[in-house]
């Protein structure tokens, strides 16, 4: 069982699939508190959500909690095209391991590759999902970027850690704001450092939202990429391209 907060085709808008048609399942609840959440709906389940079609058109009403086997089972389940993706995002989705884990299992053979947004912050949940998973992208966050309380450097290399073993397409994205300090990075970045052949490190400049009002200076950002081109990591600056195209 899990409660979701919305599911939605749209284009992945982050990461290193950006542009890629995608499923998108929203699922409910996040421990952690972002300064630039966009999504601060996904911190409780609410008693329905909607699924909604590429156009925006509502196809499906579901009840709170619901079944992979529901899921599973409406016609709107299917991948469109040859090449597409089921992404599960949050709030964290790995707050419902069982569930990733079989919803991916099953979407597989269908057609769907499957991609895991997570805040990292559980390795033994990551451990569960990973075996069905053909993209982890996991967050590192900065502790500037967080109103919740604890560090969690600690938890995202063990996920990080654990990625890279199990040999799974990973990305690691760090978002970058205009109170990111370049030693805060580099504190980041120095922990890392070690597995950084087994990834890609994504630097994302924020959106404005929530709390974060400003977008980062470009000379900013490029100070940031010179700190991660300087420490030797293969990186990629994105944004969130479904932002700017005005996409969900
Ligand atoms: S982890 Fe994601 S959903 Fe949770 S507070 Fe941060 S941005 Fe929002």
């Amino acid at each position: 069982m899990v409660s979701l907060v919305e599911g939605f085709w749209s284009l992945q808008g982050e990461g290193p699939w950006v542009g890629a048609p995608t499923l998108f399942l929203r699922t409910a609840g996040c421990p952690l508190r972002c300064t630039y959440c966009d999504t601060v709906e996904s911190y409780e389940a609410p008693k329905e959500f909607e699924v909604r079609d590429l156009q925006g058109e509502g196809l499906h009403l579901m009840s709170n909690p619901v079944t992979a086997d529901s899921l599973l089972s409406a016609s709107w389940f299917q991948p469109k095209g040859l090449s597409c993706w089921l992404s599960l995002t949050g709030g964290e989705p790995l707050l419902w391991p069982g569930f990733c884990r079989e919803i991916f299992e099953a979407a597989r053979p269908r057609g769907f590759h499957t991609l895991l947004e997570t805040a990292a912050l559980d390795v033994a949940a990551l451990r569960q999902v990973l075996p069905a998973t053909d993209h982890v992208s996991l967050d590192y966050k900065l502790p500037s970027t967080l109103n919740s309380q604890g560090d969690h450097a600690d938890a995202h290399l063990a996920c990080l850690e654990a990625a890279v073993h199990a040999e799974i397409e990973t990305s690691l994205k760090i978002v970058l704001t205009p109170s990111t300090g370049p030693g805060e990075l580099q504190q980041a970045l120095r922990a890392i450092q070690p597995f950084r052949e087994g990834f890609s490190l994504v630097l994302q400049p924020v959106t404005p939202c929530l709390e974060e009002r400003e977008a980062l200076d470009a000379r900013q950002l490029l100070r940031m990429v010179e700190v991660a081109l300087d420490m030797d990591f293969r990186i990629r600056v994105l944004p969130q391209v479904h932002k700017s195209l005005g996409l969900a």
